[in-house]
Parts: C-alpha cells; structure tokens; sequence
C-alpha cells in the first residue's frame, strides 16, 4: 500500500449560523438555529511538490459555502412531508398544523432530505468535491464534518478516484 497524507482543515472562519426545522424529530421541529462549523479533510498522494491540496484554492471554496449559508433559513428541498410554495418574494413551508413563510431572500433551498447534520455534511462533501476534483488530481478522498453547536457533528466521505 502506498503511504497517504490526509489534510485536515478546521479553521474558525470555517462557520456559520442558519434557522432550520426537523420535522418528527421532537423539539427540533420547533423553528430555532445553531453555529455551525465546517472542517475538511482530504487524502491522496502528495505530488511531486510535495502537497495534495492547494491552501490557496480550497480554503476560498469552504469559505464561500459558509458565506451561502450564513444567517439565513435552511429548507430541505426534498422532504416531502412539508409542502413548498415559492411566491416571488416569500416562500411558505407548511405541514401538520403549521405554517412558516420568510422572504425568500433570507432562506437557502437545500437539495436535501433533512436538514440534519449528516444531510448537510452530505450535500456540503458532494458540492466540495465537485469543485476540487477537477483541480486537485491527488486528492482521492474527502470528507467534510459539520458540527453543530460545541460537541456534535457529522461526518460524510466520498472516494474522487
Ligand atoms: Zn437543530
């Protein structure tokens, strides 16, 4: 087996605080919010410079993520127990005997089942990888860990090889 570096990036700048709802998951359900923290870690075999990743290229990318997210309404896309309705300025959630709209501006659709910590860790390795595969030739792997709060998080790893 060939030796393998791995990278781990946990910088504080890596974060962002958002509003979500779980639907079914008890007081979660109720509308409330965290801080959220990002950190990246990736693996491969360092090129003939001697590096895997480019500090300079992957940290903007963790970066501009967060900045998506930050400070607005989290809304998975794909759960179908809520009902969506996007007008031109606010969009309304409703389910059971609840109703939410926001304005459209302050919310980030995303293309998740839940927004859980391990969804979010998901949607946020998938999109990372998406970018730096095709930069990064060495990278094989990356997984990206949310943490919610100071002493929960997820962790989501996909193969780029
Ligand atoms: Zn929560």
């Amino acid at each position: 087996m060939k030796p393998e570096s791995t990278i781990k990036i946990f910088r504080d700048e890596h974060h962002f605080a958002a509003a979500h709802f779980l639907i079914d998951m008890g007081k979660c359900e109720r509308l409330h919010g965290h801080n959220y923290f990002l950190t990246v870690e990736l693996g491969g075999q360092p090129d003939p410079n001697g590096a895997i990743v480019d500090f300079n290229v992957i940290n903007p990318m963790i970066a501009e993520l967060c900045r998506t997210f930050d400070h607005k309404m989290l809304i998975a896309k794909e759960d179908d127990r809520h009902a969506i309705t996007i007008g031109a300025d606010e969009i309304e959630i409703t389910f059971k005997s609840k109703r939410f709209v926001f304005p459209k501006e302050d919310c980030v659709l995303v293309p998740v089942q839940a927004t859980t910590v391990e969804r979010l860790s998901g949607y946020f390795c998938e999109t990372l990888a998406g970018h730096v595969a095709p930069s990064h030739p060495n990278v094989e792997w990356i997984e990206v860990g949310v943490r919610e709060g100071s002493a929960q998080m997820a962790t989501y790893r996909i193969s780029i090889k």
